[in-house]
Formats: C-alpha cells, structure tokens, sequence
C-alpha cells in the first residue's frame, strides 16, 4: 500500500495528460495502465494512440497520398505509372508511428514523475484504489483524489458479431492485410466514413449501411449535404435508411442481411467493418460502495467539472457526457488536475471542434443552422465556397465551403462550419475567435495572408453581412 496526492486510473489522453498536469502542480500522481497494445508495451495513449485517431490519421494519410499518385495526378501533367500499393508496409508505417507517439507518452510520464502501474485499476469506498496485475497479483493504494479516465470500447451489435477476421471492428480495421474487393461497412458515422475511406481509397468497393435516413444527423445540413454528394462521387456506395439484422460468415465471406424502404436485402462482402458507435468502459471499474454513480448507459456521472458524486473523484473522457473526442478528454483531464491544486479551471463545453479526417475534411465548431433555429435564436450565415478561392484552385481543391454563423442581433460567432481542403485547421480558427468572443466583423476585418486556405474564413465573415468580395453575396450591403 502506497499513499499518493493523485491516482488517475487509464493512460488514455484523458488520464495522461491529467497525470502529467498532477505531476506539474506538484502532486505524487500514479496512473494506472491495464492495455497492452500489439506491441507488448503499456498501451500509453489509450485508444487515441493506440487503435484510435492517430493511426487512422496514418492509414487515411498513405490512402490518400496512393489515390493521388494513381488518379489526381494527371491533371498537372504529371504521369506516374505503375502505382501500387504494399498494405503490409503501409500497416507497418502506421506501426511505427504509434510506436514512436506511445513510447513518447511513457517516457513524458517518466520525466514528469509520474508513478505507472500495470494493471486494472479500480475505485474502492474511501479512494482507495485497488490494482490487479496481469499475473492476477492485486494492491490496494491509498489516494487523496482520484482521476478516472478508463475511455471506451467499440458498440457491437448482435446481428454482426465480430470475429477480426471477416467481422471486425475499427481496430481490426486498421490491420487488414491487403485491400478488401468488397468491404461492408455498418454506421456512416465519423469511424465508419473515415475508415470506409480508407481502404475505398485503395481499390475496396465499398458499400456503407447505415440505418437512419438521414446522412450525418448531427452535422450542418447545408454541410452534411455537400459531403454526402462529395462522398458518394467519390465511389463511396452509402446507402440510408438500411438497418442490418443478420449476417453469416461463410469461407472467409460475409453475407450481410438488412432492410431498407424496399424490404429484406442483403449484400456480400470480403470484409465487414461494424463502426456502430462506442460505449464506455465502466464494467468493474468502481467498486458499488465507492459512491460514484453510473447512469443507465454505463457513463460515469458528474458535473460541468467531472467531479463525481464524491469529492475528490473526478472522471474525464469517453466515461463521462459529452462528444468522445481525444481533446475533450484531455482539457477534461487537465481541468481536473487544476481544480485538485484549487484552481478554478473549466473547460468551455460550447468550442469542442469535431473533425471527420475524409477528403475533403469535414470540420464544426459551435452551433449549426438547425441547432439555432431549434433555439429560437436569430441568426445570420456567410459561406463562401473554395471554387471562389485562388489558392484552393491552385491544389485543385475546389469543392466545399467555409459557413459561418453569427448571431443577428450581437453579430458574436455562434458556429463556423467547414468541408474542404484544410478543414480541420480552418475551424480551428474560428473556434479561436469564438473562444475570445469575436464578432463577424472582427474576422472579416483581419488581414489573412494571401493566397491562404483561410481566406476563405475571412471572406465567409464578411459574407455575413453581404461584404464578401471575391463572390457575388447574396444580401448586398452599405
Ligand atoms: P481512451 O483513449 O479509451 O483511454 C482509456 C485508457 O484506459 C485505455 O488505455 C485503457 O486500456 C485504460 N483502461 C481502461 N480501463 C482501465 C482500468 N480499469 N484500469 C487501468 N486502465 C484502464 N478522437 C478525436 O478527437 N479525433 C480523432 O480523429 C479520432 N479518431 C478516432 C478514430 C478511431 C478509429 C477511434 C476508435 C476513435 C477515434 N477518436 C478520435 C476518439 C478518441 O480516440 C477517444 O475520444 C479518446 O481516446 C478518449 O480518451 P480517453 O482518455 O477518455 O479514453
Ligand atoms: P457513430 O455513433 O457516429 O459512430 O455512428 C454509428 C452509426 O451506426 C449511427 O449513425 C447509427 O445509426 C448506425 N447504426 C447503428 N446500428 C446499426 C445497424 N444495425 N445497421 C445500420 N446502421 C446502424
């Protein structure tokens, strides 16, 4: 038994980065680690690192350079002949990458301090928290506050049960051994459309099934709409409205059975991908008498600060409300460090951008069109699209638009809404105006350099109040 200031249980981006601020502020901070990644190692980054965003990054990155050394080059008068794609090379540069990043995340724990177990940690009654070692060799700790960051697991549904071999989930998806003739993929949400991407962008035909009617419910309309045309032109096969019930594997082929508005279908596949959601990990993590609630749905309860119902024990991250997102863990898992010291940190809940890493990206911050008029608030948008941007006609890269919202009334940014070249950096910028509480006419009265993806923000805030200059506007004004 070891007395500390701090135990964070998962090295998640939750559970890292709030043991490296604990260690910072001072505090004796242990983090508890039970993953082992494929190489043996503590699975130090978590899912973020390890399965999640990072290497997906890696594979959508090779994809995307192989695509366009095969198809996009043509047009700069570029011929390259013979491409071809070696998917155990590509599997093992994304090996690498995670290798270096997680490595990284064990020796800056190290550096700052930081005490590491490995095994499964658990909550007890009294913070105290108890360890289970691989070898099932147990010890209990005693801590002054507590930090859970055990994060989340894929969704599996019965009718698609998944094996890793023709069934997987995204983490069998990022290890398949050469590129799929057909590939299935169930869910068109962010996992499922970036992964579909992938391989699709290797040769794969592949057919998205996704049993709502509506693509992207959550995204933009007037976004969502121009990715489902963007996506599907690309040869992408999503079909909507298409609820899988059953599936069999039969000699290394799946037979996928759904319906749709026409009735019973089905499909074959080489391989299917279930990216049906996630949920978290919260089985056997708290112990029923150490006064931290579970709600319904397994997330952890807590307030606007991830304290839970007992002071002192915060929980971050996918076990907790709100998007699952690696930077919402980590401002999370920073957050409650701070408010350990005493510090009166928050995290501003209303500027968590979310990015889905297709091609073109899709990128929001804030609040959408649909959200606004929801709330009754009035509103003002000003898009500008790429086809008007010189340096995206210089990269061949004109489809999508730069939105952005602002309220009718302050004219204070409310939302911006990108799909296009650069569209994850693109919000960032707006969210940054949002965060120190720009106005549209602040950022359209910017000076951005020229030619710059992000002159399409600026021109989108001056599209606002009918100001844009390299597009006709709509609502012309003095
Ligand atoms: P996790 O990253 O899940 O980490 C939790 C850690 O806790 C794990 O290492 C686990 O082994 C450990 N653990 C669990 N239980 C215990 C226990 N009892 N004791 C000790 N350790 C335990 N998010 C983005 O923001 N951008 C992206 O581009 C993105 N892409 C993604 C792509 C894919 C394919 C997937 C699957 C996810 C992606 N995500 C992305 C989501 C992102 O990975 C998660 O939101 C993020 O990892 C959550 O961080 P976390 O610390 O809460 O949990
Ligand atoms: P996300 O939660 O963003 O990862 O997206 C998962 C998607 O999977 C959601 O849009 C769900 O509607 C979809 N989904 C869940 N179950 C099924 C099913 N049985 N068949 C088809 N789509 C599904």
């Amino acid at each position: 038994m070891a007395n500390y200031d701090v135990v964070v249980i998962g090295a998640g981006p939750g559970g890292y980065v709030a043991a490296i601020r604990a260690a910072q502020l001072g505090f004796k901070t242990l983090c508890i680690e039970k993953g082992v990644n494929k190489f043996g190692k503590p699975a130090f980054g978590g899912t973020c690192l390890n399965v999640g965003c990072i290497p997906s990054k890696a594979l959508l990155d090779t994809s995307y350079k192989f695509h366009e050394a095969a198809h996009g080059f043509d047009v700069h008068g570029i011929s390259a002949s013979k491409v071809s794609i070696d998917v155990p090379a590509m599997i093992k540069r994304k090996d690498d990458v995670v290798q270096q990043l997680t490595g990284g995340v064990g020796a800056l724990l190290k550096a700052n301090g930081v005490t590491v177990a490995e095994g499964a940690g658990k909550l007890l009654a009294d913070k105290k928290v108890q360890v289970t070692r691989a070898d099932g060799s147990v010890e209990v700790h005693e801590a002054k506050n507590v930090i859970i960051a055990a994060g989340s697991v894929p969704v599996n549904i019965p009718p698609a049960p998944v094996d890793q071999e023709t069934i997987v989930d995204s983490t069998g998806a990022l290890e398949f051994t050469s590129t799929p003739k057909r590939l299935g993929v169930i869910g068109a949400g962010v996992i499922g459309l970036e992964l579909g991407s992938v391989w699709a962008r290797l040769g794969a035909e592949v057919v998205v099934l996704e049993a709502l009617d509506t693509f992207l419910p959550a995204v933009d309309r007037q976004i969502a709409k121009e990715a489902e045309k963007i996506l599907r032109k690309q040869g992408l096969d999503i079909r909507l409205g298409a609820r899988v019930t059953g599936s069999e594997v039969k000699k290394g082929k799946v037979t996928v059975a759904y319906t749709d508005a026409k009735g019973e279908q089905s499909e074959t596949f080489d391989k299917l991908i279930v990216a049906v959601g996630r949920k978290p990990l919260s089985a056997d993590l708290v112990a029923e008498d150490s006064g931290v609630k579970l709600n319904e749905r397994g997330f952890i309860e807590v307030d606007e600060y991830c304290e839970t119902a007992v002071p002192g024990v915060y929980a971050v991250g996918d076990l907790v409300r709100g998007p699952m997102l690696a930077h919402k863990a980590s401002e999370e898992g920073v957050m409650a460090a701070e408010r350990i010291a005493g510090q009166k940190a928050s995290v501003n809940y209303d500027v968590i951008p979310g990015v889905i890493y297709t091609h073109p990206e899709i990128a929001w911050v804030g609040q959408n069109e649909e959200q606004l008029k929801e709330a009754g608030v009035e509103y003002k948008t000003g898009v500008f699209p790429f086809a008007a941007s010189g340096r995206a006609l210089a990269a061949g890269e004109p489809a999508g638009m730069v939105k952005l919202i602002a309220d009718a009334r302050t004219d204070r940014i409310l939302g911006g809404h990108v799909i296009g070249p650069a569209a994850a950096e693109l919000v960032q910028q707006v969210a940054i105006a949002m965060e120190f509480g720009s106005s549209a006419e602040d950022l359209g009265l910017m000076v951005f350099s020229h030619p710059t993806m992000s002159e399409a923000v600026k021109e989108a805030a001056l599209a606002v109040h009918g100001h844009a200059i390299h597009i006709a506007n709509k609502r012309p004004r003095k």
